[in-house]
């Protein structure tokens, strides 16, 4: 089965990914830490310092699932800033509320379960908006990057955090052989649900490159739009400005 972005109507998309992370819920902390080799801690780390977050912001945090970047981006504004954190899913929402109540930081956070196409707020409302492994998710990325647009403030940033492509050709044979044999079957041992990881990769290879998705972020109105890769582009940081 392929279950690309272009070969599958939209409604069919939506149901895929619901069902992908409804599955993943209960594993997706662990499957991350395996995946990347706790990597993925760093990465979100790295781009939470990249927003230059202050006490008493308000930021929404799209596809939050689990609430990783949501916890770092409390850590630094303090308990005087707030979080927003939408997710589509609520098996996702509902694990990352569980976690954050353990780890005694609910305070400040509010949990929605919304799509990232059409946000339920008004425009010019926070002043960070970010989406870590989410964007490539979603099935209308452009209406998606619009919406973020229209509730930013003025000034306000946004923060996209995504696999991306391998910036080194001599290393794309080594990834193409990870993320095409070693990671599904590793989802599978842990989750006993190959499937979902097959998506996954999936997914990632259909997501446009860096310099396509900037023009795409552009395209919503963005500006000074600028990226950075991590780990030789296996991921990236995308960052713009609303004015
Ligand atoms: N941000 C978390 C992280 O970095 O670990 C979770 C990322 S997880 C790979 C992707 C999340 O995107 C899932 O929780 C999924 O439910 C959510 N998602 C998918 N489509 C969405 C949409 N249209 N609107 C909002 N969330 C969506």
């Amino acid at each position: 089965t392929h279950f690309g972005f272009t070969n599958v109507p939209t409604s069919e998309k939506v149901k895929k990914v619901r069902d992908v992370f409804d599955s993943v819920a209960p594993k997706y902390d662990l499957m991350n830490d395996l995946m990347s080799m706790g990597v993925h801690r760093l990465w979100k780390r790295h781009a939470i310092s990249k927003l230059n977050l202050q006490p008493g912001d308000h930021a929404l945090d799209l596809a939050g699932g689990t609430g990783d970047l949501a916890l770092l981006m409390q850590k630094r504004m303090t308990r005087s800033g707030r979080v927003t954190i939408c997710d589509i899913n609520y098996s996702m929402l509902d694990q990352g509320r569980h976690r954050l109540t353990d780890e005694g930081w609910l305070c400040g956070m509010e949990w929605v379960q919304a799509n990232a196409e059409e946000l339920p707020y008004p425009s010019n409302c926070f002043d960070v908006v970010t989406i870590g492994f989410g964007i490539r998710n979603v099935t209308n990325i452009p209406q998606a990057l619009s919406e973020m647009f229209r509730v930013l403030k003025p000034g306000g940033k946004l923060m996209v955090l995504e696999f991306s492509k391998i910036a080194i050709p001599a290393l794309r044979p080594l990834y193409d052989l990870y993320s095409f044999k070693l990671l599904p079957e590793i989802g599978h041992i842990v989750t006993k649900d190959r499937d979902s990881y097959q998506y996954l990769v999936e997914s990632i290879r259909m997501f446009p490159d860096q310099e396509s998705f900037k023009a795409m972020i552009e395209a919503a109105g963005f500006f000074n739009v600028r990226y950075e890769n991590l780990s030789a582009g296996i991921s990236a940081i995308h960052l713009g400005y609303k004015v």
